[in-house]
């Protein structure tokens, strides 16, 4: 897995200067040479232009993907309300401009983790709630049982829901139920999740209805033990 993830380090890496060059030169035709195209070569152009923006974000999440598998753990006591209310605050717009409802309990427990981490995995599934919603209100509702082993996390929506037979398949790199054009993304954010929830020794798993909403459980170990990498 470690020789997957430097692989995909420095393949994206270096797919990425190419990539940069492309939309480099067709912004620089499409801004000064427009008047001598023609509408038909302008509309190429921006698509190549849009295609070249959807790889660039394709690529930027497999780096993020592959960072995760290769960072050293920076480990220590987070309090997860703190890491909670700051992805709130970072997601303030788009709470706002969904009339999004975020509720957050009184008291969420301090686990050991890497808190820049912990923060990708509330922010990724606390904005999937909202994106994945038709509701006028969507509500998120955060929530924590602790058992002696571990502690569960649940992030439930009012939102689309997702059907039994893709509680597998949404975990797996720029998997989708939906065109980009429904709904924004490339699919690689629970990807993401699931291998920061693993990492720590935890495990992730979905419970949905079609139509009322997804229940996101993640559980983190209470004590520090040997699944820990
Ligand atoms: P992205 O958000 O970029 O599409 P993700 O990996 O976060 O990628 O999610 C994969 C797919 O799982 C989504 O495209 C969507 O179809 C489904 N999904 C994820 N979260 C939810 C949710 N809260 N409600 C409904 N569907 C969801």
């Amino acid at each position: 897995n470690r020789d997957l993830d430097d692989f995909t380090y420095v393949v994206s890496h270096d797919l990425k200067e190419p990539l940069i060059t492309i939309e480099g030169y067709s912004s620089i035709v499409q801004q000064e040479f427009a008047e001598k195209l023609d509408e038909e070569a302008v509309d190429y152009l921006r698509s190549i232009i849009q295609a070249t923006e959807r790889l660039k974000r394709l690529i930027d999440d497999l780096l993020t993907l592959s960072r995760v598998g290769r960072a050293r753990h920076e480990l220590e006591m987070v309090n997860t309300k703190d890491v909670v209310l700051a992805v709130v605050r970072d997601l303030e717009f788009t709470i706002r401009e969904n009339h999004a409802v975020v509720e957050i309990p009184e008291h969420l427990p301090s686990v050991l983790y890497d808190a820049t981490q912990l923060g990708l995995v509330f922010r990724n599934l606390i904005s999937n709630g909202i994106k994945f919603n038709r509701n006028e209100i969507p509500v998120i509702n955060i929530s924590v049982e602790e058992s002696t082993e571990h502690y569960v996390f649940c992030i439930k929506d009012n939102g689309i829901g997702i059907p039994d037979e893709y509680f597998e398949k949404i975990f797996v790199i720029f998997q989708r139920l939906h065109s980009a054009e429904v709904f924004p993304g490339t699919g690689a954010g629970l990807t993401i999740v699931k291998k920061i929830v693993e990492r720590h020794g935890g495990k992730i798993w979905v419970e949905s209805e079609v139509g009322r909403g997804t229940y996101f459980y993640f559980s983190v170990p209470r004590h520090l033990n040997s699944t820990v990498a």
